[in-house]
């Protein structure tokens, strides 16, 4: 998908701060924290929203949670804590049609959000 944002920083074409890539996954800092950790773990494969997942990215899906608890290790929040979120459509605040996890940490976060 060309007009997608997170498919042009997928593939390069617009730069990014990477903090993570494989074969399936790219995870790269968010251009606006709202966190002192703030990373977003995206599949290479456009999928819009989690509404649009199927059986066939079980363990793509899998592997997004993975790579945020990695992530969460190497970045020192693992045992303080941190939040996974995944926005899904206008009511939850999406904004990029191109599924992402957020992995927040670094600060305490409420409950519930807002
Ligand atoms: P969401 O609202 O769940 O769709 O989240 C989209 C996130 O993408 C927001 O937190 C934005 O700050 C972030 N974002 C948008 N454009 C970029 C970009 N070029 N690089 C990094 N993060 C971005």
């Amino acid at each position: 998908m060309e007009s997608c944002i997170f498919c042009r920083i997928v593939e390069k074409e617009l730069q990014s701060k990477i903090a993570y890539e494989d074969e399936e996954v790219v995870a790269f800092h968010d251009i606006n924290p709202q966190a002192p950790i703030h990373v977003l773990i995206v599949p290479r494969k456009h999928i819009p929203t989690l509404n649009e997942a199927t059986e066939e990215e079980r363990s793509l899906l899998g592997k997004l949670m993975l790579v945020a608890q990695k992530l969460a290790k190497e970045l020192g929040t693992a045992e303080s804590g941190y939040r996974i979120v995944l926005n899904t459509n206008k009511d939850a605040g999406q904004s990029v049609f191109h599924i992402h996890l957020h992995l927040l940490g670094g600060r305490s976060f409420r409950w519930p959000p807002g």
